[in-house]
């Protein structure tokens, strides 16, 4: 039934440095794809735009975090989709041309489960993650459970839509993790698409925000954060953010940032160990961390500072349905202004999307998928 249907598939295992010189996806591939026959509360979709995240970089590059995925795996879970075709089953009002992003996450949804019992699938001990567990939005059509599926809101376009994924991560753990209040001095750290959206978010809810990155950032992403009207911090061994912030940091308007040093929250999007290390040092007594990154190693903390200063870490993973309803709402009323932070591709540049993206030469890699 597959009239050249591609996608792009993981396939190596290879550790690969993404600053390294010449190609640095050489774990995947493109693929004509079969699609296979629809199984019980299975749908087919016409794949529409789908999204990288920095989980699909760590996984092409070999992490040990994502070794885990079964290769190969038709990769993505951010992404919009329209209904080609109704397997067996009930569907609910769901109909032939509907447009939709999938939740990423599916829980088991056994009654029993502490998790899918409470509708927090993210929490699931055996949740299936589209695009790890099963072929996702990078193929240009993708067969998937209805149970995931999240139509798209009034006035949402379908290349906003593979954006509601992350942004649905962010307000998870902004909203629900951190107790950010108006007039708070935050801290992001890493500014990838994740760190992006949190700084949006988190100036949103009246906070006034910071922004991390390296030199290699400085012309693209931290260029990006800076006019949409962020503080930048250039961050480097010899010059770290504890030191930047102990000598004094001001806003646009001269305005000190921070006090003594330290910031209110910090949310962590960079997955650098050393990055959360330091986190403890740059967050008042009883201040907020938040930790959205996953790391490819173990990370060492100072827990007796932890304790002493009475800090509140918290991790969290992923998002559930409320947490996409949200999303959406923050981009139809603009308050995350999706279109300021996308790089568009066609699939036939899928290869260079990828190398752009773990390259960090871009912002939020977007791609068409048909
Ligand atoms: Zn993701
Ligand atoms: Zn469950």
């Amino acid at each position: 039934m597959s009239e050249n249907i591609k996608g792009f598939c993981l396939q190596g295992r290879e550790k690969i440095m993404p600053g390294s010189e010449g190609s640095v996806i050489r774990n995947t591939v493109v693929i004509d794809m079969e699609i296979p026959e629809l199984q019980e509360g299975e749908i087919l979709a016409k794949t529409l735009y789908t999204g990288i995240c920095g989980s699909d970089n760590s996984a092409c590059i070999g992490k040990s975090n994502f070794d885990w995925v079964e290769r190969p795996r038709v990769i993505g879970h951010e992404f919009s989709a329209e209904v080609l075709e109704l397997g067996p089953g009930e569907h609910g009002d769901l109909k032939v041309g509907d447009i939709f992003t999938p939740l990423a996450m599916l829980g088991c949804q056994d009654e029993d489960c502490p998790a899918c019992s409470v509708s927090k699938w993210n929490l699931c001990a055996s949740k299936e993650i589209i695009g790890f567990h099963r072929n996702g939005g990078f193929g240009q059509q993708v067969v998937l459970e209805s149970d995931r599926v999240v139509t798209l809101m009034d006035g949402l376009t379908p290349e906003q839509g593979a954006l509601v994924e992350p942004l649905s991560v962010v307000v998870n753990a902004l909203y629900k993790k951190c107790n950010i209040q108006p007039g708070d001095d935050v801290v992001v750290t890493g500014c990838g698409i994740i760190g992006l959206m949190s700084a949006e978010v988190a100036k949103a809810a009246g906070a006034r925000v910071a922004i991390t990155g390296i030199a290699h950032d400085r012309d693209n992403r931290l260029r990006v954060a800076a006019e949409q009207g962020f503080m930048t911090i250039e961050v480097s061994p010899e010059n770290s953010l504890t030191s930047q912030l102990a000598a004094g940091i001001t806003d646009a308007g001269g305005i000190p940032f921070g006090g003594n040093g330290k910031v209110d929250v910090l949310i962590e999007c960079s997955g650098v160990p050393p990055v959360l290390t330091e986190a403890i040092n740059v967050v008042r007594p009883e201040g907020d961390i938040c930790v959205i990154a996953t790391y490819g190693k173990e990370v060492s903390i100072n827990a007796t500072h932890l304790t002493r200063t009475s800090l509140n870490m918290r991790g969290s993973m992923g998002s559930c349905r409320e947490d996409y309803m949200v999303a959406q709402k923050l981009m139809v009323t603009g308050v995350f202004p999706a279109e300021k932070y996308i790089n568009h591709y066609d699939f036939k540049d899928v290869n260079q999307a990828f190398e752009d993206s773990i390259k960090a030469n871009n912002v939020k890699a977007v791609i068409k998928m048909n």
